[in-house]
């Protein structure tokens, strides 16, 4: 069964095959860490951990690449406005450099909680001899300098902006602030300090001090980590329209070629809500640990991610994230047990698993002696290699855990190999895992934990039992009032949750 995946450049569904040997190479535009990520972001990383472990699923051995952008992207996409790293760090009284360094982390502790595979994440700044010698590589034939530094000429390639299927001179679309630019679509790749000004990040070129463009750092790090052509690159639907056009320019300028740099260009939709694109300078800024604090465990954002297609806009709501959660929390308890009924199969399974350098330890396809044909498995293949109906593949994982027809050892084996592939934490975490410490309780009993709330329901049992109706219901009295809703003959066998 072949892989199909939508190609943006063609806009077409293509078959996946890996230009070089069996490995996959992949690149997916990363965060610029000025700031806090929000789910509307961390939707594009669940997308491509997604692509990556169906690239995994599917046997290849997979390289995979996610940035960070810690210096050069402007405050808008079409090198208008100040540096985002520059302003936050004026803003927070710190230096550029602490600012990158505290969201980098940040954003890297999102990834974890969200399962997505170590990935290697190169920075910027750490390229930025890279970059010069690149632009010198383009100077002559394809750049003009102007005041504010070195420009991209974007009628000099073939086809500037076929991916975001606009006209080269298309001025209409985009702002054009550049006095001297000779088409409203040529962009900067090396932007000069103004006269008199000092950046925090800047460097020495032949253009001046200043500092890489944002476009330049993608192609060049793309470049040199996983060589052109390579297989995918990724980034949210935005990119499509500019930065990836941008890219594929510079690729083309460089590689002396039409072609675009990479085979296959994906893009995942937007997360939404009731104002529209999530955005870090409109509508509700949330934060994963925004859905922490209110009891979610960050695989319930995962689980909503994987409901949705990836190129279908996606609404968040509150109510479809507690859905989300229930649909989790129902697929634990049912693998936690077939888990505690069979532990060796769950054990060798789990080691199929396990991940090292960023790729499984083994390929997961590698996992054998199923006792009996599995309809299911070819079910979730057909889903997956439908350009990643995630949706679809969910589905059949779920019917193929509970399918009593199926030995033990098949259901466990058959769950671990499908969530290998989607990535919700089956065969390593516990469905007590997804409890979180509802730090959002903050009334005047705040200060209240995990523990005290698990030992006040314990203690309210005692009571019915001894009839002490009384002193049962203080107790569901006081934890109504911190916000905890006591959940008597939940089916789940959830004794409470905050009640949100
Ligand atoms: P940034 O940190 O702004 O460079 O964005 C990081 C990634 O998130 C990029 O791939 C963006 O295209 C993507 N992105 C930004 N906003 C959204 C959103 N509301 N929904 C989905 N992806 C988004
Ligand atoms: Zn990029």
């Amino acid at each position: 069964m072949t892989l199909r995946l939508f190609n943006s450049l063609t806009r077409q569904l293509e078959d996946f095959a890996p230009l070089v040997g069996n490995e996959a190479r992949v690149y997916t535009c990363g965060p610029t860490v000025y700031n806090y990520q929000h789910i509307g972001n961390m939707r594009a990383y669940v997308f491509a951990d997604t692509l990556g472990r169906a690239l995994r699923f599917k046997g290849y051995d997979l390289k995979h690449v996610i940035n960070i952008t810690d210096v050069g992207h402007l405050t808008s996409d079409a090198d208008a406005g100040d540096d985002k790293m520059e302003k936050a760090a004026a803003a927070q009284g710190k230096t550029a450099w602490d600012i990158a360094k505290f969201y980098q982390a940040d954003f890297e502790t999102d990834l974890a909680r969200l399962n997505i595979r170590p990935t290697d994440h190169p920075r910027a700044t750490d390229y930025v001899e890279a970059m010069i010698d690149w632009a010198k590589s383009i100077a002559d034939k394809h750049c003009y300098v102007l005041e504010g530094g070195l420009y991209f000429d974007t009628s000099t390639v073939p086809n500037y902006g076929r991916l975001a299927r606009a006209n080269t001179d298309d001025g209409q679309s985009r702002i054009d602030p550049v006095p001297g630019k000779r088409h409203a679509t040529d962009f900067a790749i090396w932007r000069t300090t103004p006269p008199g000004e000092k950046r925090q990040m800047e460097w020495d070129s032949p253009w001046g001090r200043g500092a890489p463009g944002w476009h330049l750092e993608c192609s060049v790090m793309s470049g040199a980590i996983l060589g052109f052509p390579f297989d995918i690159h990724t980034g949210g639907i935005d990119h499509r329209e500019i930065h990836h056009p941008c890219e594929i320019a510079q690729n083309q300028a460089h590689e002396h070629s039409a072609d675009s740099g990479a085979r296959i260009w994906m893009h995942n939709n937007f997360l939404i809500d009731r104002r529209g694109k999530m955005s870090k300078s409109s509508g509700e800024f949330l934060r994963l640990q925004t859905l922490v604090d209110k009891g979610f465990h960050p695989l319930a954002y995962r689980m909503m991610c994987l409901q949705a297609h990836y190129r279908s806009e996606m609404e968040f709501t509150w109510e479809g994230l507690a859905a989300a959660f229930t649909r989790l929390k129902r697929i634990y308890k049912d693998f936690e047990g077939l888990r505690i009924r069979n532990h060796d199969v769950a054990r060798e399974t789990w080691q199929f698993f396990e991940f090292g350098e960023g790729s499984y330890r083994r390929n997961p396809r590698q996992l054998i002696g199923f006792e009996k044909p599995l309809n299911y498995l070819t079910e979730f293949e057909s889903a997956i290699c439908d350009d990643l109906n995630t949706a679809k593949a969910l589905t059949f994982m779920e019917k193929a855990i509970r399918d009593k027809e199926l030995t033990l050892a098949d259901r466990i084996r058959v769950g671990s190999l499908m969530d290998a592939c989607l990535g919700l934490g089956l065969t390593t975490a516990r469905r007590s895992n997804l409890r979180l410490m509802p730090n959002s309780i903050k009334s005047e009993y705040a200060g209240l934990d995990n523990k005290d709330v698990t030992s006040l329901i314990r203690a309210r049992k005692v009571f019915k039992k001894l009839r002490r109706f009384e002193d049962a219901d203080t107790i569901k009295t006081l934890l109504v009032k911190v916000g905890v809703e006591v959940m008597d003959g939940d089916p789940l066998g959830w004794d409470w949750k905050l009640d949100i």
